[in-house]
């Protein structure tokens, strides 16, 4: 990556870890995120609403910043079974993912529901983490940009330039999540940079080059470094290997 740009390296857990072993976890992650130099590479987690508190209570003081997996587009009002951006603020979280495939598959998320969700971001002070990635379908078909950058349009439209230059993107190919199927980092590199230059035309070069870019879908210890040492390619979202601190701390050493 640029070194202008500081890479965000975040481990996504899913709907995984209790709130012992989330505790158990993070205590673990410390060490290894405090290695790091600060000012080039920045460490997040996204535990269950469920652990929030709690691991923000248990990383008080460290490096590692909190994100929340999603939250509603409105504050606050009757949505059973929802959570708000300024609940995820107030609970110590610095990063919101939006859009991941697996709310886009299982729970309706769409390109115009993430674009209302980023606001409600942006209102409590924190920064989306917004997923775009195609399917395998898609890939084969050749309409791997087009997909993304609708994905991109819709999720960014309205959005002013000095807004989505904090934006983190994060391009996840649906077919290399949890597959054991990564991209390859000459794959990853062109999509990034697809994107970037998308970014260039809908605002301006400067706001292109400040948006960091991560790359998602089987990260893991041994070909972390490859993909994180592309020029695009900002850092990493991480599913399955954040779940082990081994893991995790292996993908860090590769940033
Ligand atoms: P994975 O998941 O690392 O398990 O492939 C990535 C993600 O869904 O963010």
């Amino acid at each position: 990556a640029a070194p202008t740009r500081r890479k965000l390296i975040a481990g996504n857990w899913k709907m995984n870890k209790t709130l012992s072993e989330a505790l158990a976890l993070v205590r673990e992650l410390k060490g290894p995120a405090a290695a790091l130099p600060a000012d080039r590479v920045e460490v997040a987690v996204a535990p269950p609403f469920v652990s929030l508190a709690a691991v923000a209570k248990e990383l008080e003081g460290s490096a590692l910043k909190l994100a929340g997996q999603n939250c509603h587009w409105e504050a606050s009002g009757a949505f059973t079974g929802e959570v708000s951006a300024p609940m995820l603020k107030d609970v110590g979280c610095a990063y919101v993912i939006l859009g991941h495939s697996e709310r886009r598959q299982y729970f309706g998320e769409t390109d115009e529901t993430v674009n209302k969700r980023i606001r409600a971001v942006l209102a409590a002070g924190m920064t989306p983490i917004v997923c775009v990635g195609e399917t395998l379908a898609e890939r084969e078909a050749g309409r791997t940009k087009d997909v993304v950058e609708q994905q991109v349009l819709g999720a960014l439209k309205g959005y002013q330039a000095a807004e989505v230059a904090n934006f983190v993107l994060a391009y996840e190919p649906v077919w290399a999540i949890g597959t054991g199927r990564t991209a390859t980092s000459a794959q990853a590199q062109e999509v990034h940079r697809a994107l970037r230059e998308q970014l260039g035309r809908l605002f301006d070069v400067g706001t292109a080059e400040r948006v960091r870019i991560q790359y998602g879908g089987s990260v893991k210890p041994d070909n972390a470094a490859e993909l994180l040492g592309q020029p695009d390619v900002d850092g990493a979202l991480v599913g399955g290997a954040s779940l082990k601190a081994g893991d995790f701390a292996g993908i860090l050493k590769g940033a």
